[in-house]
């Protein structure tokens, strides 16, 4: 969890991210004449999101753009930061300037806040740089009291939405500013519609929600009368909503970092409760969970967007609104039509209708699922709204993932419990459990357990529980519900608003239509792309391909400037590999051949060989296998080089861990037991990773090398001869000194030559090198370097041995680690580039100086090949230390260039601005994921093309997070889309309209 303290630290280094540093005032002193904590929407400009929010800095380019956003102004972040440096007090000269804006706004809504005959009600809803839905406090209707509430049924004579606004507002206050709990308050209303035989809060009347506002005075603490009052409470709950448990959790979830705290928004209240002809709605420009190109959204007459979103009541789709009020749709058509233009992606809107006026309260980037992101990015290039690089830096190669993810078997029987809506695609098989909480700690338990959370509908409190869940059921919402949006951005399945399922998270169980009790513990399946919720495990079908997802990779490949070679142990990986565009094998793990049934007792029978001539004999068996693999290997590969690494693990690794298969591998083998037991014995290590593995196997039992180059070279012989154009690149595992490499590149080229000779004159061109993973090594490289063609940076294993941390064992500190902030990032998973990342540049700078170009080549090979941070960190390593180095004048360009860059992306991903000035990249990335190598290809493609491409559109930035893939553009470009296209559309429009 974030500390206060912690927060202070980032957060001043964080207003100097955001250029803000001049305006940093002591929290007593009154503001300097730079100083601006309030901005009315005309003011506000896109481009100053940190400052004034995600929903602020869009309501105000809304208003610029002359929609009809309410009235209303925004505080700023830094005011927030300073309310929390001044012990939650408000800034001094905050409430002067936000009167000031307020009497503004109440001049632009011909109404008074305060007022009993014409009285402006105000929202105050929070509001960061990064979009967290529904993590922050909102307080509606602020400015009511008895008073003003008996006017205001007297002026409009409404007096069932008037009494609906003061019990919201009560309830509200409650919760949000006094911090009590609304169940009592629901419990009220509930009893109420029970006893008038109500299912819907609509139907109350106005004598009910009088008697319900009645009721609610005898609870809790009195609502502040002054709406001053109220209204200064109310910035300051929005303030502290910062530091709720459930934000900051969402905040370490999603990994957003480095923001100054939440805006604040004050606006002019619009009113979906008053009539049958007002409603609230929420809609995306396009669909967010297929991408396809439709208008899509959901209504709700007579609600208030809290009702929407809560799932309460199950919305309406647009044609409802398009059907009712055919020209608020029109309108609203043309809005969400415009803002998709102006953006230049899928926006997120929000709106309301009162008395058949639309007023937009909302436009933000829509979160989509993966699949429509793919769609959404490949359409939108096709449409001319974005480039081929653009639509690539709109994807978190994380999420492609999804493309790999199994769907329902279309053909499997099936027991249907109910149907929901498909909130979001994919299939998840599990074990129902209702309460977030038990969710959590079985997860924690086990975290191979798969758990469906069933719940009526789930609020921002669930989100540990959904997190730990493989899929969720809702029994109410819609597709823009909590749980769908929620779902969507965490890439899980969801049913959202399965209606005929009875949830009874008390009783445990939930009930079909046909009265089946699913009790917690019983088995589920979900189908998103249906919405279907199923008994039992149902069969799921590995995914199809995907145009568009194929589509993209073709982009990925032709702009990427890494090139990306797969992880491949089997002419089936590699094949595979192959069909999603490897560009070749970066790493075969040769020992992952010698573990099938058939070879492993052989393998082991030269493990225990007790004289050279036994261990020969399993060599001899073992070549064949070794070389029938290499050879359909370089069958599958041809034109493409395959790297293969020499033995690697320690010897230990395969043979039996117990007694007993001690025994029968005793038995199987003809051998002693107790000779074999011995063996065991003598080959225990204390430390096995930093023990007799590596090229360390290759000292001791040359002929293991000899038999695995043999193999190689004869296979790739034997394929050249059948036709294949061949590339073998041999690869030296784990050295620490060029002596190492002194005794076994002879060794290795002297056996090269004489396959060579013995093959009737047929050879292949072939390359040796090392893998770089011995801090050693890297001190070293300029030694190494002679004696390599290549080298490859064993990040895992040079990890762990610059770190000092034991790869297999670090899970027993690494969560305190990274809990008390010891370390920022767990370093196997993303690079550590202050320490390994300098052995990394260092090595490559040395080797290039030495090798000065040619065919030199610099890979990586380990598990960081799968993270973005990291390769967008070896793209720079290359690019950092060219060979020919830059004149100085350059450096200084660059590191101005460098400056810049950084300030605006620091809170997230640390992108390679240097690679605009470098020169071709060498690198290649070998992903190595073990048990993911598709996966990991394919997110490694797509890494390397953001890695370069991110930072060669030095005019992007990254404004929000990973999972919302959240752009926006700079002033520049939203001026000139404003001036140029955009407002001459909408003056068009609007004039065509008149
Ligand atoms: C590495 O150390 O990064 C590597 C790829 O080798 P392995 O994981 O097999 O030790
Ligand atoms: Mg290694």
């Amino acid at each position: 969890m974030v500390s206060c303290s912690n927060f202070w630290r980032s957060t001043q280094v964080n207003r100097k991210l955001v250029g803000i540093q001049d305006n940093i005032l002591p929290h007593n002193s009154m503001p300097g004449p730079n100083q601006k904590r309030v901005y009315m929407f005309a003011e506000g400009r896109i481009d100053q999101k940190e400052l004034l929010g995600n929903k602020g800095a869009n309501l105000c380019e809304m208003s610029r753009l002359g929609l009809p956003v309410p009235p209303g102004f925004v505080i700023t972040t830094t005011t927030c930061l300073d309310f929390f440096e001044a012990k939650k007090k408000m800034p001094l000269g905050l409430k002067e300037e936000y009167l000031t804006a307020l009497a503004q706004v109440e001049k632009q809504a011909g109404k008074k806040f305060g007022d009993k005959s014409n009285p402006l009600l105000l929202s105050v809803r929070s509001g960061a740089a990064v979009s967290m839905p529904g993590m922050m406090d909102t307080v509606l209707s602020l400015g009511l009291n008895d008073e003003i509430v008996a006017a205001l049924v007297e002026s409009t004579g409404n007096k069932k939405w008037a009494f609906d606004c003061y019990r919201r507002l009560i309830q509200m206050y409650q919760n949000v500013v006094l911090g009590k709990s609304t169940d009592p308050y629901e419990e009220v209303i509930k009893k109420m519609k029970v006893a008038k035989g109500y299912k819907y809060d609509m139907q109350m009347s106005g004598e009910d929600w009088e008697e319900v506002v009645r009721q609610f005075k005898g609870l809790g603490e009195a609502l502040p009368t002054d709406p001053h009052e109220q209204l200064e409470t109310a910035i300051a709950a929005v303030f502290n909503s910062w530091f709720t448990p459930r934000a900051v959790r969402y905040r370490e979830y999603n990994n957003i970092q480095g923001l100054l705290g939440t805006a604040c928004n004050v606006q002019t209240m619009v009113f979906g409760n008053k009539s049958a002809d007002s409603g609230t709605g929420v809609a995306f420009t396009r669909n967010p969970a297929t991408g396809e190109n439709v208008f899509f959204g959901e209504y709700l007459e007579q609600a208030q967007g809290e009702d929407v979103v809560s799932g309460v009541r199950t919305p309406h789709s647009l044609a409802f609104l398009q059907q009712h009020m055919p020209e608020a749709y029109q309108e609203l058509d043309k809005y969400q039509r415009l803002l998709e233009t102006h953006f230049r992606d899928m926006q997120d809107l929000e709106f309301s209708v009162e008395d058949r006026k639309l007023y937009m309260l909302q436009t933000r980037t829509g979160k989509r699922t993966a699949k429509a992101s793919v769609q959404i990015a490949v359409d939108m290039v096709a449409e001319g709204m974005i480039t081929e690089q653009e639509a690539l830096l709109r994807i978190d190669p994380e999420r492609m993932n999804y493309f790999l993810h199994p769907t329902v078997d279309t053909k499997a029987p099936k027991t249907v419990l109910g149907k929901g809506l498909p909130a979001s695609p994919g299939a998840a098989t599990g074990a129902v459990v209702f309460s977030p909480e038990v969710a959590e700690t079985m997860v924690k338990g086990d975290p191979n357990v798969k758990l469906i959370l069933v719940r009526t509908e789930t609020t921002a409190d669930d989100i540990h529980g959904m997190r730990a869940a493989t899929g969720i059921v809702t029994e109410n919402g819609g597709m823009t519900s909590h749980a769908a949006v929620v779902a969507r951005g965490m890439g899980k399945c969801c049913v959202a608003g399965a209606h005929t399922l009875h949830v009874d998270v008390e009783g445990k169980q939930f009930i079909t239509k046909d009265g089946t009790v699913i009790k917690e513990g019983d088995v589920i399946t979900l189908d998103g792309a249906t919405g279907l919720v199923l008994l039992g495990d149902v069969p799921r079908m590995p995914p199809g391909a995907d145009a568009c997802f194929q589509t993209l990779m073709g982009w990925a490949h032709k702009h990427s400037r890494l090139a990306v070679a797969a992880n491949a142990d089997s002419p089936e990986d590699a094949r595979v590999a192959l069909s999603y565009g490897a560009t070749g094998i970066g790493l075969c793990r040769t020992e992952h051949m010698f573990f099938p049934p058939e070879r492993i007792d052989i393998m082991r029978e030269m493990i225990l060989a007790e004289t050279e001539k036994e261990r020969q004999k399993a060599l001899d068996r073992l070549f064949a296998f070794q070389k029938a693999d290499m050879r359909a290997m370089f069958e599958v590969m041809t034109g493409k080089h395959v790297t293969i690494r020499l033995l690697d693990p320690p010897l230990h690794e395969f043979l039996p861990t117990n007694h007993h298969d001690a025994e029968a591998l005793a038995a199987r083998i003809g051998k002693p037991v107790e000779t074999v037991l011995r063996e065991i014995s003598d080959l225990k290590e204390a430390n096995p990773m930093l023990g007799f593995r590596g090229c360390r196997l290759t000292i001791k039992f040359p002929e293991i090398t000899l038999m695995q180059v043999r193999a190689i070279i004869m296979a790739a012989v034997e394929a050249r001869a059948g036709g294949a154009v061949v590339h073998p690149e041999i690869m030296i595992p784990l050295v620490a000194t060029s002596t190492e490499l002194e005794v076994i590149v002879p060794l290795v080229e002297a056996e090269i030559r004489k396959i060579f000779a013995e093959s009737g004159g047929i050879t292949v061109p072939y390359r040796l090198g090392t893998m770089v993973e011995v801090p050693r090594a890297c001190l070293t490289a300029e030694k190494i370097a002679p004696f390599v063609s290549f080298i490859s940076f064993g990040t895992n294993d040079l990890t762990q041995m610059t770190w000092g941390f034991s790869r297999d064992d670090v899970s027993h500190f690494l969560p305190q680690y990274l809990e008390k902030k010891v370390i920022h990032a767990d370093p196997f998973v993303s690079i550590d580039e202050e320490g390994v990342g300098q052995l990394i540049k260092m090595t490559t700078d040395k080797m290039k100086t030495q090798k000065n170009g040619g065919s030199f080549t610099a890979g990586i090979c380990g598990e960081h090949g799968g993270d973005p941070a990291s390769v967008a960190f070896f793209s720079r390593a290359g690019l950092d230390y060219p060979h020919n180095q830059p004149s100085k004048r350059s450096l200084q360009k660059r590191k101005a260039k460098e400056m810049k860059s950084r300030s605006r992306v620091s809170q997230l991903h640390h992108l390679p601005s240097q690679a605009i000035h470098g020169k071709a990249v060498d690198t290649r990335i070998f992903h190595s994921r073990r048990r993911e190598a598709k996966t990991n290809y394919l997110n490694s493609q797509l890494m390397v093309s953001l890695a370069r491409k991110k930072s060669q559109r030095s005019h992007f930035f990254f404004s929000t997070i990973q999972s919302e893939n959240d752009f926006c553009f700079q002033k520049g470009n939203h001026e000139r889309a404003l001036k140029d296209k955009d407002k001459h559309q909408l003056c068009q429009e609007q004039g065509q309209q008149n």
